[in-house]
């Protein structure tokens, strides 16, 4: 996965080739480019830390515990990783409570990727379709990737190393509350780092 540094010495090498090219080219052109280049690196970068395997893996199991969420109201949470024979395994979904889940420990034996947790049903009180503060900072605190299922169906990535919560899928991805609103959540971006995630937390609903 290209770190950020990675990404820097490409934007760098672009914004060179860029004043190479003669100044009939209008500035618009170039800068063109070094967006469609720049889209172009981040799309290899996020296909690379989820690959199409793990990402229907992800999606089964999600689809699996959403009928118990919605029902009973509360988050479900686990890990996913590889068995010692490689099978990519996920631990028994704990039920935990409406705003918060502390999943089980899992074997010494399974290689965490990533931990997993549901939002609980649709509320209009809650900001519920993209991850919280809290959840980035215990991925964080944890160094641990983070997926998200959303009342919405929305499937959210937090990537621990580049810092950044990512849409993998929006609306309908994964089964989604039938009594889900779409007139009652905000609009929201693609992507938050934790900052971004801070300023959303102290919008007004
Ligand atoms: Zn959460």
């Amino acid at each position: 996965m290209p770190s950020q540094q990675f990404k820097l010495l490409i934007m760098i090498g672009i914004m060179f080739i860029n004043s190479l090219i003669p100044n009939t080219t209008s500035k618009l052109m170039q800068w063109l480019i070094t967006v469609i280049l720049l889209f172009t690196i981040n799309q290899n970068a996020t296909a690379e830390a989820l690959n199409a395997q793990e990402l229907r893996f992800i999606k089964d199991l999600f689809n699996r515990i959403q009928p118990a969420t919605f029902k009973n109201n509360r988050e479900y949470c686990g890990y996913i990783g590889y068995a010692d024979n490689g099978e990519l395994i996920a631990t028994a979904a704990h039920q935990g409570q409406e705003n918060s889940c502390m999943g089980q420990a899992p074997a010494a034996d399974f290689d965490v990727i990533a931990s997993y947790h549901t939002h609980g049903a649709f509320s209009v009180e809650a900001d519920a379709e993209l991850p919280s503060t809290d959840d980035m900072e215990a991925d964080i605190a944890e160094d641990l990737d983070g997926f998200i299922a959303t009342p919405g169906g929305r499937l959210w990535h937090i990537d621990t190393i580049e810092g950044i919560a990512r849409m993998v899928c929006g609306r309908n991805c994964v089964l989604s509350d039938p009594n889900f609103d779409p007139e009652q959540v905000d609009a929201m971006q693609e992507s938050y780092n934790l900052s971004e995630l801070r300023a959303r937390d102290l919008e007004p609903l």
